[in-house]
């Protein structure tokens, strides 16, 4: 019996962009963003670190994680990194009971900021949004 195989369309491509983007899980919010990348941004291949509350572990200095962002942004020789946080994340609800929403989007905007001078720090490029909804659209706005 053979195992299940499945061949992808997608040609394969060696070699690293230097691209990296770090995002929140949420699939509510997942297939936009790589729009986002693709459309607006014009990044068509990028290494993702995908985790619950995306670049916050940065700023809360989480080593596992940033042990492996490091690991990245050396060998996948990484030049441009792109932040993104989004509203009503449910990890942040989550880590900050009682907050308000607008006093939890004030603290994603803090954590953002401090994510981008941490990886600016580390001598890479790096930009910053914040997803929202708006009338039924997700909309990217730049933090800086
Ligand atoms: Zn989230």
């Amino acid at each position: 019996m053979q195992a299940e195989r499945f061949k992808s369309r997608v040609p394969w491509k060696d070699g690293f962009s230097g691209n990296l983007t770090v995002f929140c899980s949420d699939e509510r919010f997942v297939m936009a963003t790589l729009e986002f990348l693709r459309r607006h941004l014009e990044i068509d291949r990028c290494d993702l670190m995908v985790v619950a509350g995306g670049p916050a572990f940065i700023p809360q200095n989480e080593t596992a994680l940033l042990e492996r962002l490091d690991l990245l942004l050396k060998a996948h020789e990484i030049k441009q990194v792109v932040l993104i946080a989004h509203d009503d994340c449910g990890y942040y609800k989550h880590q900050h009971k009682g907050l308000s929403p607008q006093m939890l989007k004030e603290k994603q905007r803090q954590d953002l900021l401090a994510a981008l001078e941490a990886i600016k720090a580390k001598g890479v490029q790096a930009r910053a949004f914040f997803a929202f909804v708006d009338g039924g659209d997700i909309v990217f706005e730049e933090v800086k």
